[in-house]
């Protein structure tokens, strides 16, 4: 096993949608291995592979309730909207306020290559959207106004110049 760097805002690889995994393999299982092990080191719920520069559709998360991998992972199914602050590895320091649908309907395939269907809600729900997001080239900061972001951006800018002083 071994931890992975994560790739921070503003990295390229983050704005691009990741590719649908085709078979379950030693390798995939080995980056979800991997990827899991780099969550939990880095304390965060969910970590999707482009973070770790993979353009594949992989998540994984646990928010307390049990590691989970999820392959090709989609919403075919959603109800509710609620705001919440989220935060996000990839953006160290930054906690926006974030609108996400309560209650969703996730399909995918897990580690043994079986499809999986199942529905969820509040934080499992907000979790999952957050790293299905990362998988097509969203994040947080696109869901904030034009404003904010600038604000934001200008924020990290300072934060990376005091910590690479
Ligand atoms: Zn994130």
């Amino acid at each position: 096993m071994a931890i992975l760097d994560i790739k921070t805002f503003p990295s390229e690889i983050l704005k691009q949608k990741a590719n649908p995994i085709k078979y379950v393999d030693k390798e995939i299982r080995k980056l979800a291995e991997n990827m899991s092990e780099t969550m939990y080191d880095k304390k965060g719920v969910g970590l999707a592979a482009p973070q770790v520069g993979n353009l594949l559709r992989l998540i994984t998360y646990d928010i307390g309730e049990g590691l989970c991998i999820l392959i090709n992972p989609e919403i075919i199914g959603c109800e509710g909207r609620i705001k919440a602050e989220e935060g996000c590895l990839s953006i160290p320091g930054i906690r926006v306020e974030v609108p996400r649908y309560e209650i969703i309907r996730v399909t995918g395939i897990n580690l043994k290559g079986e499809r999986v269907s199942f529905e969820t809600k509040d934080l499992l729900a907000r979790v999952i959207q957050h790293e299905i997001d990362h998988l097509n080239g969203n994040l947080i900061l696109d869901k904030v106004s034009r404003l904010k972001r600038e604000l934001i951006i200008r924020k990290l800018k300072k934060n990376y110049k005091s910590t690479s002083k």
